[in-house]
C-alpha cells in the first residue's frame, strides 16, 4: 500500500466504526462528518496528502526496504546523521501545516513505534517477550501507513507513593487472563489524544510498576477491537468558522479515556506481558527518548516560531514596538527559540550509532529541551496576553462583520497598521492560541504530554554525568 493519501486515511477511519462515546452518546455514522472531529480529520488528511505533494514528496517519503513502495519517512529508522536531518525536515513540513499546534501529527507516534522496533533485540530470550511480533507489526504499520493513538498511563485515582489497587473490578488496565488466542485486558488507561480517531491503539506501560506484574505489558490493537471504548471529553471547538475559531475549528485533537472491557489481544500483537523488569527498562534502553524527543523538539521549534510571528503581528497592529518592556518580552520568545534550535543542532551533531546500529541524537540536549519547554510555553501564552491586553477580549464575530454594524467595527476596531477585520483576525488567532478552552488545553498539553515536568527534571538530574565536574572541584580544593 505505501504512504497513504488523505482520502485513504478518511475512508479507512470511517470503515473502522470505532466505539466512541461523546457527550453521553455512542457516535453513529461517519466520524469524518461529526462536528467534534471533522476539522481535525480534514487537517490530518491534508497532512497525509503532503506525502504526495510533488514539491516535497522526496522529503516526506522513502522507498521501503521490503516492498519497494514509497512509504512515510516518519517510519525511517535512522542509520546516519543525514537520516536524522531527513527526519527533521519531514517533521518540519508536517508541523508547519498547523504552526506546531497539532501535537499528534502522525509522525509523533510513528516515531515512537519506530523507536521501539529499533531495539527489538533487547527483548530476545526474555520471559513473556515477543520481539518477532514487534518487528513484524512495525513493518506492517510502516507498509500500510497506519495511524496511532497511545495510552501509557493509568487512571489518576491515587498517586501516593505506595498505592496498590484493591478494588474488586480492575481500574487500571490489567491482564486478567490468557488463552490460546491471546491475553485478556480489563480496566482503563488514560489519556489518549485522538483516541478513537486512529487505526490503532498503542499500549505500553511506563514508570514504576511496583508489584503490579499484571499491568506490565505492551501491545498494539486495532481501535475497533471488540470491547474497546473511547470516552471523549467535551469538545474545545468554539465553532466551525475559521475566522472566529482559527485554531480549534481545524486542530482540536480531542482526548479520551480508553476502556478495555475484556479485550482479547491476539498473541501476534503482544510485544510483552507480565514482566515488570522489561516494562520498566525496555522504553529506556530503546531509542524511544532520543527519537521521540527529537520529533517533539522539531515541532516545538516550529510552534515557537508561530508564537513569535503572532506576537510581532500584535505589536505591529497596535504600534507598541517602541516600549522597552515589549521588546524584552519578545526577546524572551527569541531566546526560547534560539535555545531550542541550538539544543536541536547539538543533539544532531553529537548523534552516535547505538548498539543496534541506529543513529541516536545526543540525549542530554533533548532532555534539557524537554525540561525547558513546559516552563517557557506557559510564559509565551502569558506574554501574548500581556501584549494584547483588551484586544484579546474585544473580538466581534465574522457575522458581525457582515451585519449593519460593520461601519462601527471598521471605525472603532481598526489598528494602527491594519483594517478592523485584519486586526480582529490577528487578535482572534492570539486568543484561540492562549485564552480559549482550546488554547488553555494547548498550554496544559505542552506542560504534561511527555510526562510530569517535576519527574522529568528529576530524571535529568539522575541521568546527567556529574562526576567529572565534582572531580575538578576536589582537585581545585586538594581534597582526596
Ligand atoms: C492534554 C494532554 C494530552 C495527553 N495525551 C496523552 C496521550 O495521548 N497518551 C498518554 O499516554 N498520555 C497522555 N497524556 C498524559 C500525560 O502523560 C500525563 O499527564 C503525565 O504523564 C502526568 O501524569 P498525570 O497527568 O497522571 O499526573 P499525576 O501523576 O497524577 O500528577 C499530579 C500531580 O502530582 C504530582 N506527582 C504525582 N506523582 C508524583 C511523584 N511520584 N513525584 C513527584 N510528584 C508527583 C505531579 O507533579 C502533579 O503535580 C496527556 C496529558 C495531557 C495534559
Amino acid at each position: 500500500m505505501g504512504a497513504i493519501t488523505g482520502k485513504e486515511y478518511i475512508k479507512r477511519l470511517n470503515q473502522l466504526n470505532n466505539e466512541i462515546w461523546y457527550d453521553g452518546e455512542k457516535i453513529v455514522g461517519p466520524l469524518s462528518e461529526h462536528p467534534a472531529f471533522k476539522g481535525l480529520i480534514q487537517s490530518k488528511a491534508a497532512l497525509y496528502d503532503l506525502q504526495h505533494d510533488p514539491k516535497i514528496k522526496d522529503e516526506m517519503t522513502f522507498i521501503s526496504p521490503v516492498s519497494g513502495e514509497t512509504i512515510g519517512l516518519s517510519y525511517l529508522q535512522p542509520k546516519t546523521k543525514e537520516d536524522l536531518i531527513r527526519r527533521r525536515k519531514m517533521t518540519e513540513h508536517w508541523a508547519r501545516y498547523s504552526g506546531g499546534i497539532m501535537g499528534r501529527s502522525p509522525d509523533y507516534l510513528n516515531t515512537v513505534l519506530t523507536s521501539f522496533a529499533s531495539s527489538v533485540t533487547y527483548l530476545k530470550n526474555k520471559e513473556n517477550c515477543f520481539p518477532h511480533n514487534l518487528q513484524t507489526f512495525y513493518e506492517y504499520a510502516r507498509e500500510n501507513d497506519l495511524s496511532f493513538t497511545h495510552t501509557f498511563i493509568s487512571p489518576q485515582v491515587n498517586r501516593s507513593q505506595v498505592y496498590i489497587e484493591n478494588s474488586v473490578e480492575p481500574i487500571a488496565a490489567k491482564v486478567i487472563g490468557k488463552n490460546d488466542e491471546g491475553i485478556i485486558i480489563k480496566g482503563a488507561r488514560l489519556l489518549a489524544t485522538q483516541g478513537g480517531l486512529t487505526d490503532e491503539v498503542l499500549v505500553f506501560s511506563v514508570g514504576k510498576l511496583l508489584f503490579n506484574e499484571d499491568e506490565a505489558f505492551a501491545f498494539s490493537i486495532p481501535s475497533n477491537t471488540k470491547g474497546i471504548k473511547f470516552i471523549c471529553r467535551d469538545t474545545f471547538i468554539g465553532g466551525p468558522s475559521s475566522f472566529n475559531h482559527p485554531l480549534s475549528s481545524r486542530f482540536e485533537e480531542m482526548d479520551s479515556i480508553v476502556v478495555f472491557d475484556n479485550v482479547l489481544v491476539p498473541w501476534n500483537r503482544v510485544f510483552y506481558y507480565n514482566n515488570v523488569e522489561v516494562s520498566e527498562e525496555f522504553p529506556m534502553e530503546s531509542p524511544f527518548l532520543p527519537f521521540a524527543k527529537h520529533q517533539v523538539l522539531v515541532r516545538q521549534i516550529v510552534k515557537t516560531e508561530f508564537v513569535l510571528g503572532i506576537a510581532e503581528l500584535l505589536i505591529e497592529t497596535i504600534n507598541i514596538s517602541g516600549y522597552q518592556h515589549i521588546q524584552e518580552k519578545l526577546s524572551e520568545i527569541i531566546i526560547g527559540l534560539e535555545t531550542m534550535k541550538a539544543l536541536l543542532e547539538k543533539a544532531e551533531n553529537n548523534a552516535k550509532l547505538d548498539e543496534w546500529g541506529y543513529m541516536r541524537p545526543e540525549i542530554y540536549p533533548l532532555l534539557v529541551a524537554g525540561n525547558i519547554f513546559p516552563k517557557i510555553y506557559p510564559r509565551f501564552t502569558e506574554i501574548i496576553q500581556l501584549i494584547g491586553a483588551s484586544g484579546m477580549i474585544t473580538l466581534p464575530t465574522e457575522k458581525a462583520f457582515h451585519s449593519s454594524i460593520r461601519k462601527d467595527l471598521d471605525s472603532y476596531l481598526k489598528g494602527a497598521t491594519k483594517t478592523a477585520e485584519e486586526r480582529v483576525k490577528i487578535f482572534r488567532l492570539a486568543w484561540d492560541l492562549t485564552m480559549s478552552s482550546f488554547g488553555t488545553r494547548q498550554t496544559q498539553y505542552e506542560r504534561y504530554f511527555f510526562g510530569d515536568p517535576i519527574r522529568l527534571a528529576s530524571d535529568l538530574y539522575k541521568k546527567y554525568p556529574k562526576d567529572e565536574y565534582v572531580k575538578a572541584i576536589r582537585n581545585f580544593l586538594n581534597l582526596n
